[in-house]
């Protein structure tokens, strides 16, 4: 699946998607609470009411730069949270070949923020070690996130995502910090989008008079479209997320940028617009 922004090509590679069992990031939204929301189905809802959710890495590709945008969850990983996202091994690098992009081609890592669903892939264990995955990109990084990250969080599943999927790149100096508002070529830039995480980045994509975001977790689900003031348990600071979607929805709705949503399965993009007092997604 992929979007043309001007000179810009934005690829999905998708390493995992499911249905419902995602009441532990947004607990507000229950099948009853989903159902009346016509607009999620059949993209983002089933028919019960269950969320549809996607992990999935873009590739961004400009005229001068091969941008990977997010890392998802990354194989052979240990001491995750959620059960199902240890020891994996998913043929997440053969798609990623498959659609075009070969690991050695990748020349830009861009980690939205530094959650657990969005740098796994960063390395891979060889031997025991875990090496970047990209070792010919520079992995760029907020420099807030990463400061706020690099602190024991005492959490030891967050400790472990540190440990095993920033730091090996971090030491093997493939990483540049960033400042959240970085501008990184002509057609793409950073846009701050902090409460998900301290240091949270959306992707500006600006092309020949079209443009296009790409959202990271400042949503997780397009739920929170009709339903702002729904806090994703994984945000740091609830009370930020709510004005960050409340600001973003308000520049947004109405105009050509076309969302592209980080966690949205299906469609996966579509446009921001005002439904009477709320808003909603047009795929
Ligand atoms: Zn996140």
């Amino acid at each position: 699946m992929h979007w043309k922004i001007g000179d810009v090509t934005v690829t999905k590679v998708v390493e995992l998607e499911v249905t419902g069992g995602s009441r532990f990031i947004l607990p507000q939204a229950t099948r009853d609470a989903i159902l009346p929301i016509a607009w999620l189905r059949p993209h983002f809802a089933d028919e019960d009411g269950r969320l549809r959710m996607s992990i999935h890495s873009f590739i961004v590709e400009t005229p001068t730069r091969r941008i990977l945008v997010d890392t998802c969850l990354g194989n052979d990983k240990q001491n995750r949270r959620i059960p199902h996202w240890n020891d994996r091994h998913g043929p997440f690098l053969q798609d990623l070949a498959a659609a075009g992009f070969p690991p050695a081609t990748i020349d830009t890592v861009l980690c939205t923020h530094l959650h657990v669903d969005h740098v796994g892939w960063n390395t891979m264990l060889r031997d025991g070690r875990w090496l970047p995955t990209f070792p010919k990109a520079r992995y760029l990084m907020g420099r807030v996130e990463y400061q706020h990250w690099s602190q024991p969080r005492g959490r030891a599943d967050m400790d472990a995502v540190f440990a095993d999927s920033v730091k090996p790149v971090f030491d093997a100096g493939l990483v540049d910090l960033v400042e959240m508002d970085a501008r990184l070529t002509d057609e793409i830039d950073l846009v701050p989008t902090p409460g998900h995480t301290p240091g949270h980045v959306s992707v500006r994509i600006r092309s020949r008079g079209e443009q296009a975001l790409v959202t990271g977790d400042f949503m997780h689900h397009p739920c929170q479209i009709a339903h702002p003031e729904w806090a994703s348990t994984a945000d740091s600071d609830a009370e930020a997320g709510i004005r960050t979607r409340e600001r973003m929805f308000n520049d947004l709705a109405g105009t050509p940028v076309l969302i592209i949503g980080t966690h949205f399965s299906g469609a996966t993009a579509g446009h921001l617009v005002r439904d009477g007092a709320t808003y909603r997604l047009d795929v």
